[in-house]
């Protein structure tokens, strides 16, 4: 596996990949890997003849300095498990090589980035496309690979790859879950035993709310079931509940008879929790 640490670096190691094995897919990470960043390889691999990944933790899409700061940081263990995974390069740049001295251009999905978790996060989505428009231009890849558990940010991806013709194809995955059905997150092992047990929440809300979308019922009831569930569990606290437009990302009307997007956020032991789920009529 190359280790590359500048834009030049990648360049070349890209080429010598494409030239030798052909097609090449990225799959961008913040590190504090997981089994969840492995299904992300894992389809890497199978769509791409070739497999870079990137580790970069963007103070861009941070709101507070110092949540950037305090990002957990495990080089070694992450290196290790890309390799583990076959990945056949990794860029690892420092923030400087991202972000030049007197840059001063920025990426934004004007409607996409500020509505929904982008009103909560002012500035996150603006920091996902600029570092994700950069990573794409050192990288150049075929094909770039993302969860569908950051639901937003695959719609905003998708919405800026199309927007500025960038010749990518975005492939979502779905969310790598533990047997019990939580979500796989760094953030999991935040959460006492207790919590962790009450994790499950998220899982059975969105269950509920696909049973009744499968009897046909309308959208209010839909959120009514999710919000049901979860102030049953008395560890948690509902953060945010958007029930959508599956790629707009646009208030539904009152009957569920298009795709539809719910995007769940659960506070639990004080670590927010976020899950979703893709609903067709
Ligand atoms: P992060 O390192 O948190 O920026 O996440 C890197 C990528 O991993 C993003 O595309 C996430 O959506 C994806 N991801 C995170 N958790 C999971 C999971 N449990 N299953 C699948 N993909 C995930």
């Amino acid at each position: 596996m190359q280790i590359c640490r500048s834009v030049e670096a990648c360049r070349s190691a890209v080429r010598a990949l494409k030239c030798e094995k052909g097609h090449v897919a990225f799959v961008p990470t913040m590190g504090a890997l997981h089994e969840g960043h492995m299904a992300l390889i894992e389809k890497a691999r199978e769509v791409g003849d070739s497999v870079v990944a990137s580790l970069f933790i963007n103070p861009t899409q941070f709101g507070q300095a110092s949540d950037f700061e305090t990002y957990p940081r495990d080089e070694e263990r992450d290196l290790a498990m890309f390799e583990a995974a076959g990945v056949d390069a990794v860029l690892i740049p420092d923030v400087s090589e991202i972000y030049p001295e007197g840059n001063e251009t920025i990426v934004e999905t004007t409607r996409l980035a500020n509505m929904l978790h982008g009103i909560v996060r002012p500035g996150h989505f603006r920091g996902v496309t600029t570092v994700v428009a950069r990573l794409f231009n050192i990288v150049q890849p075929d094909f770039a690979v993302f969860g569908e558990k950051d639901y937003q940010q695959l719609q905003v991806i998708r919405r800026m790859v199309r927007d500025l013709h960038f010749p990518v194809e975005i492939i979502g995955v779905p969310t790598r879950r533990a047997p019990d059905g939580l979500a796989l997150s760094s953030r999991n092992t935040r959460l006492s035993s207790e919590g962790r047990k009450a994790a499950t929440v998220l899982s059975r809300a969105l269950d509920a709310a696909t049973e009744r979308a499968k009897s046909g019922q309308s959208i209010a009831q839909i959120r009514s079931a999710i919000e049901t569930v979860i102030a049953g569990e008395p560890l948690a606290e509902l953060g945010g509940l958007d029930i959508v437009e599956a790629q707009t990302l646009e208030p539904l009307g009152a009957q569920f008879d298009r795709p539809t997007a719910i995007m769940l956020s659960v506070e639990i032991d004080g670590v927010l929790l976020i899950d979703q789920r893709e609903l067709y009529p």
